[in-house]
């Protein structure tokens, strides 16, 4: 059996001391068996998979595949995403994704696989539930990174992807519903009762801005290392609800919604992505690593520098953020972290210790939250 040079010399350690304890044990014992004894020693890293809080089932499965199945990091984080991208339910990614402003379902994805250092990605991409599996199409099969609009659309079909109507009835109600609400006094009537609106989407963050009009943000980010010290990142997303047609969010630039380099870390980005895009977050929290940071301190730097980004429109009187914003690190040495704004979110991590959701770092408590203006609808 072949040992490869990489897991030997992650192993060399405890080789040398398996050398030692023989050498002083038996002369007699064969070389080979110090070789054995090496190889089933701990790996040199601990396989550690980290997600939104959407991710739980992702992580899971993604974790699953890389321990027992010996899947690439990418595979199996897109394997684990893809149960959002198909879940009608949620309502932040793929398939019954919320809608443009339009009604129409326009979907953003990127991904990066730190062993070979490629990056692929796809903007505003219509009708193609899986758009984390034609980011990494446009990775494998072109020498682009990204592709958007009908002609994303075109190369997905090409790759033999299915083409389907993304608009769940939900997602389509909901759609109506916001129209209804957007301008008190114009024509379109909010025709359901309380009772019957669809509570928001669990996976998802929402936020109003201060024209009283609701968008709902959500998205699924996961980053992966293996045993090889391998690592990935994908993010995917229907990115914000009733966005003016043709706007790509975070999720789909590479240094913002995610980003993987091998040989640090790996890190993403859910929320608002106009808020991300200027201090290309996942690149920022790969780099604050790479100086030494913890996942969880890099990610907090990063929420620091978002807000001294931030216009003063979308700030309270005290500084504090208007909108959700969150951010998730994973360490190649395995330690993973996350932080954003306000209390109370939890993301996904799944490591030997099981699958699990584990509270974010935050900046500001609960009960420092700003109200958020009501959204005002007229009823039929
Ligand atoms: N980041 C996504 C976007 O801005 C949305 C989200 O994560 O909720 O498109």
């Amino acid at each position: 059996m072949e040992i490869s040079r990489r897991k030997f010399l992650g192993t060399s350690a405890a080789a040398a001391a398996a050398l030692t304890f023989d050498r002083s044990a038996s002369a007699a014992t064969p070389r080979i068996s110090v070789i054995d004894r090496a190889r089933v020693s701990e790996p040199a890293f601990q396989p550690v998979v980290v997600a939104s809080a959407n991710g739980i089932r992702g992580v899971a499965r993604a974790y699953d595949m890389i321990t027992r199945q010996n899947a690439d990091t990418l595979d199996a984080i897109i394997a684990g995403v893809n149960i959002q991208e198909l879940d009608p339910e949620d309502q932040s990614v793929g398939l019954g994704g919320l809608p443009n402003e339009e009604g129409v379902v326009q979907l953003d994805a990127s991904c990066m696989h730190g062993p070979t250092k490629r990056a692929g990605s796809v903007g505003a991409l219509e009708d193609i539930a899986t758009p984390s599996l034609v980011a990494k199409a446009v990775m494998d099969y072109t020498d682009h990174i990204m592709l958007v609009g009908a002609g994303a659309k075109k190369f997905a079909l090409e790759m033999g992807f299915k083409e389907q109507n993304l608009l769940t009835e939900k997602s389509r109600r909901d759609w109506l519903r916001w129209k209804a609400c957007l301008n008190p006094v114009d024509n379109w009537l909010d025709t359901r009762s309380d009772s019957a609106a669809s509570p928001p989407p669990t996976a998802s963050l929402s936020f109003d801005d201060p024209l009283h009009v609701k968008f709902t943000t959500g998205t699924i980010n996961m980053n992966a290392v293996n045993a090889a010290g391998d690592m990935s990142s994908v993010t995917t997303t229907s990115g914000l609800s009733w966005k003016v047609p043709g706007r790509v969010g975070d999720s789909p630039i590479i240094g913002a919604g995610q980003y993987c380099d091998n040989s640090v870390g790996a890190a993403g980005s859910t929320g608002r992505g106009e808020a991300n895009i200027k201090v290309c977050g996942a690149f920022l929290i790969v780099e604050f690593m790479r100086q030494g940071m913890s996942p969880d301190q890099a990610c907090m730097k990063t929420i620091d520098r978002v807000i001294a980004m931030t216009e003063r429109r979308l700030l309270d009187p005290a500084g504090r953020p208007l909108f959700d914003l969150q951010f998730y690190a994973l360490h190649r040495d395995g330690r993973f972290g996350s932080a954003t704004a306000y209390e109370g979110a939890r993301f996904s991590v799944a490591d030997a210790s099981g699958a699990r959701l584990v509270p974010m770092k935050f900046k500001f408590a609960r009960s420092e939250r700003p109200q958020m203006p009501e959204v005002r609808c007229r009823r039929a």
